[in-house]
């Protein structure tokens, strides 16, 4: 068996696209399934709208995923000799000719067309009329389409699909500035490159009768098709900038792991059985075109964060505190203590991306300069101050800091005033943490460490006892205490 070549070919003209990134994972996946060859092709032809900074995040993007190419880059920019040579050959052998039919005159062509209700085309003026191009004359290279019969495309996703040949155009192959167009310089690529296997959006498959028909002239054997469907917004909509999830490296900056995003984006229209988390190796070996489907699919971003959180879960510790700390420098934020490791493995169960975890647990590493307002205004009360001082005074003298002991001495301070542990852990969290979400307060203390804790509990019973209070006596003889401004509770 011969070995199986795939390959990705994006234009340069801007991010890439999510949609396009599950076409580049489809061609690699066929690949590696198949111990293949998968080339890379960047499309640039198109000087006015393809750029080099386009090139390079397709580039970062790509390698980001792990979506590594086999050989060197095809640069299409760099190959116009190849098509101008290749179109010479295809006039040889008559496949091709010289059209010199100016603008004004196709306009009229189309136009009557227009009027008579018929499907505007090329009325193929110049095709026997063996033109030679002189140098200053306007001319184009067209391509001598079949007139009759049909094309087939057997196509491993959307199964066969025919085309009548009377409803192809002899399109332009090389325009006047001797570039070549879309059609022709990809059929050319693949046969230079010896694609075996082209997998690609199924926005394509409108063009595959023509390419097919120009492997034809060439004489050479057709590749194997597979047109896969586009992802459409989570309304089902053509996806949009607004989506906000368009370009793989926002993903990436999101806080993303790119095996998660993989994942996601090899079950978005695959299935294999009813398994939705897969190792990259996994999906390798399970991948089967046969098994995309061929209707659209809708991105789902809860269900990539469900994802990206369950490839989350896995991650060795070691690696995420190393993946974690960029985030945090990129803020400003040194995370030298505590251990990110340890932060990592106490806050994994509620993070859905590495971002998310970064903003969890600022408080770790950065003082608490303010606290939740309606967190505070509910748990920083006058009442809660002797016990905060109490804990304060007697976490100051355990021996060894440790959440053991830690909790000890909280249990100690709810028996003592008689409180349930609520009542006391909730304040302490807001003094802690600014907020009232953490893990479990004795693991969250022990990690924050001892001096910044009794730090934290001062400055929380200095805000507290620096707020407005007035007393106001309950009828049952009991004080208590309300802000100025505010109606007691
Ligand atoms: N360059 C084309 C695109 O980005 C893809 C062409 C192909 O795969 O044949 O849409």
């Amino acid at each position: 068996m011969s070995t199986v070549i795939t390959r990705f070919a994006p234009s340069p003209t801007g991010l890439l696209h999510i949609g396009s990134a599950r076409t580049a994972l489809f061609s690699w996946l066929y690949a590696r399934r198949h111990e293949g060859i998968f080339r890379l092709r960047i499309e640039d032809t198109d000087r006015e709208r393809s750029t080099a900074e386009a090139t390079k995040q397709i580039l970062e993007s790509l390698e980001w995923l792990g979506l590594k190419h086999d050989d060197e880059i095809v640069y299409q920019s760099e190959r116009k000799e190849l098509y101008l040579e290749r179109a010479q050959h295809l006039i040889l052998t008559g496949n091709a000719y010289y059209c010199n039919c100016s603008r004004e005159r196709l306009e009229r062509v189309r136009a009557k067309q227009m009027r008579e209700g018929i499907k505007p085309k090329y009325d193929r003026k110049c095709r026997n009329k063996r033109i030679q191009p002189s140098l200053d004359s306007n001319v184009v290279i067209r391509f001598k389409n079949p007139l009759d019969s049909d094309v087939t495309v057997d196509d491993m996703v959307q199964g066969r699909v025919v085309y009548a040949n009377s409803e192809l155009d002899d399109l332009i192959i090389v325009r006047s500035d001797q570039s070549p167009t879309y059609n022709f310089s990809v059929v050319v690529d693949e046969i230079d490159m010896g694609i075996t296997h082209v997998i690609r959006g199924d926005d394509h498959l409108n063009n595959t009768p023509r390419q097919i028909n120009l492997f034809h002239a060439f004489g050479y054997q057709l590749p194997i098709f597979g047109h896969i469907p586009l992802i459409l917004s989570p309304q089902g909509k053509k996806l949009s900038k607004r989506d906000n999830v368009e370009g793989v490296l926002e993903l990436r900056n999101a806080g993303y792991l790119p095996e998660a995003v993989i994942n996601y984006l090899a079950r978005l229209g695959w299935s294999h059985k009813d398994q939705e988390i897969f190792r990259v190796d996994e999906l390798i070996r399970h991948f089967d075109a046969r098994n995309i489907g061929r209707s659209p699919s809708s991105l789902n971003p809860k269900k990539m964060e469900w994802t990206n959180q369950q490839h989350l879960l896995k991650l060795p510790p070691k690696k995420a505190a190393e993946l974690a700390e960029g985030f945090f420098l990129s803020r400003g934020i040194q995370c030298e203590f505590p251990s990110l490791e340890d932060v990592f493995e106490v806050q994994k169960t509620r993070c859905k991306t590495l971002l998310d975890f970064v903003e969890k647990s600022k408080y770790f590493y950065e003082e608490v300069n303010e606290y939740e307002s309606k967190a505070a205004n509910k748990f920083l009360t006058l009442e809660i101050v002797k016990p905060l001082q109490d804990l304060r005074n007697e976490l100051e003298e355990v021996e060894c800091w440790k959440k053991k002991n830690i909790h000890l001495i909280f249990t100690k301070i709810l028996n003592r005033y008689g409180i349930k542990f609520g009542v006391l852990a909730q304040p302490v969290r807001v003094a802690q943490t600014g907020g009232t979400v953490s893990p479990g307060i004795d693991v969250t203390m022990e990690l924050i460490g001892r001096q910044s804790v009794l730090k934290r509990l001062e400055a929380a019973v200095a805000w507290i006892e620096s707020r407005k209070w007035k007393v106001k006596k309950r009828p049952v003889g009991r004080f208590s205490y309300f802000l100025i401004g505010t109606s007691p509770h």
